[in-house]
């Protein structure tokens, strides 16, 4: 039986302590914390794992420079505190990198003011990362040609950190650890109600690809379900103290603009912070920053020419960007937690983008509003102990949940690489050896690909034209990944949907013999449904 349906069978059949709704960030390091401590734990996701907001952020773990404009300095101390625990956490996926930027004539504040900001900023990250560098206008572009200079006052680096990967496998891969430590989790399976009757909650959950209706038993219900928290809290008849407003954020993809591995930073034409972010081998463009009514966004003409416009001020290409040169987009809404009812009233400058956690103690009821990416190690923590206070028993309250495997593991699962000579097996474009690929989306379990290599080279097999995914990790990914739509494997196990035209991804050799691994006899019927959904 196949993982998911094996889990849908168990999340009808047993009772949890812990009851999850929503797999994007806030869920899945709630349900990696509590499995790790030994707590009975059930998430389910409408959609896929990480398929709404935490697929959509600008993929950087940052300590929020921008907030010490607004004087939050606890916020930014808080932030570069987290950033640091990630980055020592996760080596090989929280990397730090630079922030090359560049201020304009006519700025709000002088280029060696912002850069003492720099500074301070360097110091709430207690000097972890490289020091910021102060930059002539003429030193900016001896380091990055393709910026345009000539309305330049000055500049800077400094550095920050961001996911090598992307956001959804970071995500994925808290949700991979939770079921090894037996959470029940299923992507796929809504819920649209839930009831506390007696001294525990039934959930109404529903399975979004069969329809058919079942309850979930739980002594706790944990509300992660991002910009959805006030609809499933209306539902549920909980009051709260939070409420979340909505801000838009697109991001455009486009071939890579420039090879060094910095982000260029700019403020936009709108005052805010404007990013040109290295994604493997194209180029991330964003964001905007749109005051929205409602979670469910998409991107407008007016998104993409903001964004455009920008780019093609602040640089100097060849030629400028057109929409026809936009390989894919990202698109989101930030949950930003407000204090009090009604969020249009709230002073939207103002708005920080500090996470909040309600408890309803009597129902044994969690909500979390707002967060980052950044800072989801704490809210896994806090979430264990306000679990703990509501009389769960945790067995193992003070183990460490997060992280990759130990130096032990690495150095074992690097020999038996060097053995096979993995990294000789490299595709010749590839952007890494394949050790640290490997290492880094599947940790110990890497060594299972190897030892699979061994037995067999065509394992190595780059499968699918332009993207680095070979067939161990295709048949891998089928069997412990819960990949139920092809679109969950392209656009959130990977990236590939993110970095490979459309056009081009349709046609690649490989992809076929894909969905034959993924998804056996239902291959044609899934990929006939990606080719729907991408085809408008
Ligand atoms: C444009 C943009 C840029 C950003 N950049 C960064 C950044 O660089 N760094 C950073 O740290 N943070 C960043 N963020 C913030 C960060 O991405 C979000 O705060 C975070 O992803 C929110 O995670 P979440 O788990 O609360 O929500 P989500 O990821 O939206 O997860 C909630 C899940 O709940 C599910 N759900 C909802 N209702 C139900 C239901 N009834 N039943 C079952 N499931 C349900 C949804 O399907 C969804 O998957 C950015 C955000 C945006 C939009």
């Amino acid at each position: 039986m196949l993982l998911r349906e094996q889990n849908i069978d168990q999340l009808k059949n047993e009772t949890f302590d812990v009851a999850i709704i929503g797999g994007g960030i806030n869920g899945a390091v709630a349900a990696a914390a509590l499995s790790a401590k030994g707590v009975k734990v059930a998430l389910i996701d409408k959609g896929d794992f990480a398929g709404f907001t935490s697929s959509n952020s600008s993929n950087l773990a940052w300590g929020g420079i921008k907030y010490l404009e607004s004087h939050e300095y606890l916020l930014v101390n808080k932030l570069c505190k987290s950033r640091n625990l990630l980055m020592q956490s996760y080596p090989s996926t929280v990397k730090e990198i630079r922030f090359l930027t560049c201020i304009q004539k006519g700025f709000r504040f002088p280029p060696f003011f912002v850069y003492l900001g720099t500074i301070i900023y360097w110091l709430f990250g207690r000097l972890y990362t490289k020091r910021p560098d102060y930059l002539t206008p003429k030193k900016i572009t001896s380091i990055e040609p393709v910026i345009n200079t000539s309305n330049a006052k000055g500049g800077f680096e400094y550095s920050d950190a961001y996911l090598f990967d992307n956001d959804a496998r970071f995500v994925f891969n808290f949700i991979r650890s939770s079921l090894d430590n037996g959470c029940i989790a299923a992507n796929y399976v809504s819920s649209q109600a839930a009831d506390y009757v007696g001294d525990h909650w039934t959930i109404a959950a529903q399975d979004e690809i069969t329809g058919e209706t079942f309850p979930i038993q739980a002594k706790v219900l944990i509300n992660a379900a991002g910009p959805f928290v006030d609809k499933y809290n209306e539902t549920t008849e909980q009051s709260t103290e939070h409420h979340h407003v909505f801000s838009k954020g697109v991001h455009l993809i486009v071939d890579q603009i420039s090879a060094n591995k910095k982000v260029l930073a700019f403020f936009a034409s709108d005052g805010r912070l404007f990013f040109i972010i290295p994604m493997g081998c194209k180029t991330c463009i964003g964001t905007t920053d749109t005051q929205v009514e409602s979670p469910l966004s998409e991107v407008t003409d007016e998104d993409r020419d903001f964004i455009l416009d920008n780019v093609n001020q602040l640089l100097n290409l060849p030629k400028p960007l057109t929409r026809a040169d936009i390989i894919s987009e990202r698109c989101g809404v930030r949950p930003l937690a407000i204090e009090g009812g009604n969020g249009g009233t709230a002073d939207w400058v103002k708005l920080s983008r500090k996470h909040a956690i309600d408890i309803n103690k009597k129902q044994k009821y969690i909500s979390i509003f707002g967060g980052k990416l950044t800072d989801c190690i704490n809210v896994g923590n806090e979430v264990s102990e306000i679990v703990e206070a509501f009389n769960i028993k945790l067995k193992e309250p003070d183990i460490t949940w997060y992280g990759e495997p130990t130096n032990g593991i690495k150095e074992q699962f690097l020999a038996e690489a060097r053995a096979i000579n993995l990294d000789a097996m490299t595709w010749e474009n590839s952007a890494e050896p394949l050790s640290e690929r490997f290492w880094r989306r599947y940790g110990a379990n890497a060594i299972e690909l190897v030892a699979k290599i061994k037995h067999d080279k065509n394992q190595a097999e780059l499968l699918i034209e332009y993207a680095e995914y070979t067939r161990c990790e295709i048949e891998y990914a089928a069997k412990h990944e819960m990949i139920t739509k092809l679109e969950d494997f392209l656009r959130r196990r990977s990236k590939i949907s993110l970095v490979v035209r459309q056009d081009d991804l349709l046609n690649a050799t490989g992809l076929k013999e894909t969905c034959k691994i993924l998804f056996g006899s239902e291959a044609e019927e899934k990929m006939q449904e990606y080719v729907d959904s991408v085809s408008f």
